[in-house]
């Protein structure tokens, strides 16, 4: 395969083709090896098996650290891939080892056809003959019509965002007054047979932080787990302050006011660490992306809306699969989608540096890129 440089900033071509490029292959390679059928391991050994897809980056909300109020550029529709090219790429990721697919967005509820997006994601198998998981992020403001087709279509596990229980706070935050949508979508969540429903809160200085408990307590009476996030300098406006960031050890500070809190061993690559709360069995969980970087054990990949795969959040490279997809220069899209998520395994660098003073944050905002 042709070495592909990490650059800053710009769209990496479409690697050439090599003679064994599009053979199925037995798994088990070691890094670097090549062909559909074989895992996909960085230079850093991590296997990769997580693929969270970005169906949109329109949104029904407009949270202050995700999106600008207004004046926003859209992806081009023209751009955004179809169902049957989304399903493409993913059979080669299942392929190559990938079992979890996570539909994110933007709001991925917003997809008209996302029934089907489930259904067919759903329907795809790994190297194995395994079948795969299709999970889903969303601010929840649909599922109360479309969970029970959606659950029918595969879905099997839902995380839903909420910040405050507050609806001026939450009015103010996501700049649309819809948390009684929200709440409605959450009991649906929880009154449905998927488990465990988390929800995601992003806690901020000044904005929510003194509901850190509330919050908790609201995700114990309905059954669901809650995980904070620290806020990362994801905005699309890059107004990313680091001292309105609330800390992990902030958030366990507070929380410990309230509960015992336990650590639960075996996280694995999962990006939440967890606590049982007074021994449990109700836990809170933090993603403290930036105080606590869990790079070393990072599987995901991301594909954008428009095409782009990510080998992080954080990246500021994205190889392309339009071309690939569209007007392939090779007659075996298969192999071309390959060696795709090839290339963009090989670039990934062992950790992002959001506390490195030369940290350069990504052109896209969040709700393009897919959280
Ligand atoms: N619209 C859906 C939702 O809100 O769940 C899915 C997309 S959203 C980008 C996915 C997750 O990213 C949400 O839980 C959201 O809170 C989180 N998020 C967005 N911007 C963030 C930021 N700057 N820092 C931390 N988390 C962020
Ligand atoms: Fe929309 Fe989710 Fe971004 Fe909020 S975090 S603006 S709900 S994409």
């Amino acid at each position: 395969m042709t070495a592909i440089p990490v650059t800053i900033g710009r769209r990496m071509p479409v690697p050439a083709a090599s003679g064994s490029l599009g053979a199925p292959a037995a798994p088990g390679a070691a890094p670097g090896a090549v062909g559909v059928g074989l895992p996909l391991v960085d230079s850093h050994g991590r296997v990769h098996r997580d693929l969270r897809i970005s169906l949109t980056d329109r949104c029904s909300l407009r949270c202050t650290y995700c999106m600008p109020e207004q004046g926003n550029e859209w992806l081009a529709k023209s751009s955004i891939l179809t169902v049957d090219e989304i399903v493409r790429v993913a059979r080669v990721a299942a392929a190559d080892g990938i079992t979890t697919f996570r539909l994110t967005g933007g709001e991925p509820l917003l997809r008209t056809d996302i029934v089907e997006v489930v259904a067919r994601l759903a329907g795809l198998t790994g190297p194995d003959g395994g079948g795969v998981e299709v999970a889903m992020t969303t601010n929840g403001i649909r599922l109360p019509q479309l969970l029970p087709g959606l659950i029918a279509a595969g879905l099997s596990r839902v995380n839903i965002s909420l910040d405050t229980l507050d609806r001026d706070r939450f009015a103010a935050l996501t700049r649309r007054d819809r948390l009684e949508d929200v709440l409605a979508g959450i009991a649906a969540a929880a009154a449905s047979g998927l488990r465990p429903v988390k929800l995601n809160a992003v806690a901020m200085r000044g904005v929510n932080d003194d509901e850190l408990v509330q919050l908790v307590q609201f995700a114990i009476d309905h059954d669901v787990q809650l995980r904070f996030i620290e806020q990362m300098p994801l905005d699309a406006g890059h107004t990313w302050d680091r001292d309105r960031m609330v800390t992990q050890h902030e958030i366990l500070t507070t929380l410990a006011t309230r509960w015992t809190l336990t650590e639960v061993p075996g996280r694995g690559g999962a990006p939440a660490a967890r606590w049982l709360l007074d021994g449990g069995p109700h836990t809170v969980g933090v993603i403290a992306s930036v105080t606590a970087p869990f790079c070393g054990d990072c599987d995901r990949l991301r594909l954008t809306a428009d095409g782009q795969l990510r080998n992080c959040l954080f990246s500021t490279t994205e190889y392309d699969l339009l071309p690939t997809l569209r007007t392939p220069a090779d007659p075996s899209v298969d192999a071309g989608i390959d060696r795709m998520l090839r290339a963009c395994v090989k670039g990934k660098l062992p950790g992002h540096a959001i506390n490195d003073p030369a940290f350069l944050q990504p052109a896209r905002g969040m709700n393009a890129i897919g959280g």
